[in-house]
């Protein structure tokens, strides 16, 4: 890959800024989804920090995630936690990941209040451009409160009628978690009745 880099450095050095994107486009049709990942988490900020490659003030660091002291906080104490690999939604984590992540994100918050005399705390994912996502890597970011701190999450509400609530409810429904959980309740239960 950085072979390829190099090359392609070389080739468009001389060449005027519209025929540099140009040869930028060719090239980038011409990589695989791998080599294309890679040139993402080498242009990530949150990627450089997983690899030790960008400095941050780390608060939580395992093998799967990392949680840093954001440096233009909403309050001081804002935390970003996120994936040490480069995944761009929360929903291309995996089941147990997104159960691992928002455990972290609990204790943290937990910490906030505990350490930082936080009066509340906000754990806020934003999944997707329109949902107000910045970069291509997703990330939870843990936000201490206070009293009168001026931050708002507060939006105007709309009208909506019974028919369309009812709609929706029936288009969106999720049964398959419900299904989970009465499985592993169930279990609990024959794990309880059992003769030993
Ligand atoms: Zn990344």
């Amino acid at each position: 890959m950085e072979e390829k880099l190099s090359k392609l450095e070389e080739e468009i050095k001389n060449l005027n800024p519209d025929e540099q994107k140009q040869k930028l486009n060719e090239f980038m049709q011409t990589l695989n989804p791998e080599e294309l990942n890679q040139i993402k988490q080498s242009q990530c900020v949150f990627c450089l920090i997983a690899q030790n490659k960008a400095q941050a003030k780390k608060v939580y660091e395992d093998d799967k995630f990392l949680g840093i002291l954001d440096i233009r906080p909403a309050n001081p104490g804002h935390v970003i936690l996120f994936p040490k690999n480069h995944i761009n939604f929360l929903s291309n984590l995996n089941e147990k990941d997104i159960s691992d992540i928002f455990n972290i994100a609990n204790k943290i918050g937990i910490n906030l209040v505990e350490k930082l005399k936080a009066e509340g705390v906000n754990i806020l994912v934003s999944s997707g451009l329109a949902a107000g996502q910045k970069l291509d890597h997703i990330a939870i970011h843990i936000i201490p409160r206070f009293k009168d701190d001026k931050i708002s999450f507060e939006w105007q509400p709309k009208e909506i009628n019974e028919e369309d609530l009812e709609r929706i409810k029936n288009l969106i429904k999720v049964e398959e978690v419900k299904e989970e959980v009465k499985k592993i309740k169930k279990e609990k239960i024959d794990v309880e009745n059992r003769i030993p």
